[in-house]
C-alpha cells in the first residue's frame, strides 16, 4: 500500500526526530518511546517508522514480518524494562479508542493483574 497522506504523522515525526520523544528501542524499520500519557508503571508505543499501514489489520495483511518484529521488540521492552510479561495492545478504529492513524502496539507492563485497561 502506497501512503497517500499528505503530512506526516506523529510518529513519522518522532522517528524522524522533528518531535522530542523518550526513545525505549530502535532498529531499521521500527521505533519504540515512552508513552506521552502512560496508563501503567510502563506504557511503551512501539510503531513502524513508516506510517504506510494505519492499522494491525492493514499491517497484518501487508507486511506480517514488520507485524512479527513489533512483537519482538515489545517482547524486548517488556524484559528490560519489567518482568518480561507484557500485555499488548493495538486499538483499531476510532469507536476502539484509536486517534493516531499509524499503526501502533501499546506495550503495557509492571503489575497489571488487578488492572482492567484496554
Ligand atoms: P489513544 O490516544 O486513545 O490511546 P491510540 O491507540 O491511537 O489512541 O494511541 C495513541 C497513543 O500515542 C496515546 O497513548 C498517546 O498518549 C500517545 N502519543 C501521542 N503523541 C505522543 C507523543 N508525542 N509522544 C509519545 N506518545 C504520544
Amino acid at each position: 500500500m502506497t501512503d497517500s497522506r499528505a503530512e506526516p504523522t506523529v510518529f513519522e515525526r518522532i522517528a524522524a526526530r522533528e518531535i522530542p520523544a523518550r526513545l525505549v528501542a530502535e532498529t531499521d524499520r521500527v521505533i519504540a518511546f515512552h508513552d506521552i500519557a502512560p496508563k501503567a508503571p510502563v506504557h511503551v508505543v512501539v510503531t513502524p517508522k513508516s506510517g504506510e499501514y494505519r492499522d494491525v489489520v492493514e499491517l497484518a495483511a501487508g507486511d506480517p514480518d514488520l507485524l512479527a518484529e513489533l512483537v519482538e521488540v515489545a517482547h524486548d521492552i517488556a524484559a528490560e524494562l519489567a518482568d518480561g510479561e507484557f500485555r499488548l495492545v493495538f486499538n483499531t478504529g476510532a469507536t476502539a479508542g484509536q486517534t493516531v492513524f499509524h499503526v501502533h502496539a501499546h506495550v503495557l507492563a509492571g503489575g497489571l493483574e488487578e488492572a482492567t485497561l484496554a
